[in-house]
């Protein structure tokens, strides 16, 4: 299904986008921003989801729509997709990050040069309510607040909270 809306953005769902899982056991609970723009990227979120739902490391509570949006930085590559997860975990914040990093990597993550096109980007938006600024790790996300790309899906999560 998708849903037009303002210049070039549309909704999007999948299977596993939007999604309720359940939740509880974990002390721990993050958002974590998803993202891609090469192949086909709604296959590989819900693939992703199914993966972190295998692994037993983080329970995937949530899932939000799908943000389809024009790319920014580098403008020559193809619309960007983006969702935001709400995860429940164990691990600390270094271990979700390095862990999430290595999840990219498994689905393909190449780094080439900054903005360039991926096939997936995990960032951990919210750790609990944990404030964080080191050279590894910045809590909340720096410029979340100023990205569509983040702030619309996890708008559209919040509001099937109510
Ligand atoms: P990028 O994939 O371009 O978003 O950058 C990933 C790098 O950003 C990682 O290697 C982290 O060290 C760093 N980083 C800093 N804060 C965060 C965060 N909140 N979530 C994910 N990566 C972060």
């Amino acid at each position: 299904m998708t849903k037009p809306m303002k210049e070039g953005l549309s909704l999007l769902s999948s299977k596993r986008f939007p999604g309720r899982f359940g939740s509880g056991g974990y002390r721990h609970e993050a958002i974590v921003g998803v993202g891609g723009n090469l192949g086909d990227v709604v296959k590989r979120f819900d693939r992703v989801v199914d993966y972190l739902r295998r692994g037993g490391l983080v329970r995937v509570a949530e899932t939000s729509v799908i943000l389809k949006n024009p790319p920014f930085g580098y403008a020559d590559q193809p619309d960007f997709f983006n969702a935001t997860m709400r995860i429940e975990t164990d691990l600390s914040p270094l271990k979700l990050l390095r862990y999430l990093l290595w999840v990219e990597k498994r689905f393909g993550r190449r780094r080439s040069f900054k903005n360039a096109p991926r096939t997936l980007d995990l960032d951990i938006i919210f750790y609990d309510r944990l404030r964080l600024r080191t050279w590894r790790l910045q809590l909340p996300h720096p410029h979340f607040h100023t990205r569509e790309s983040v702030m619309i899906p996890l708008m559209f999560m919040k509001e099937e909270n109510r």
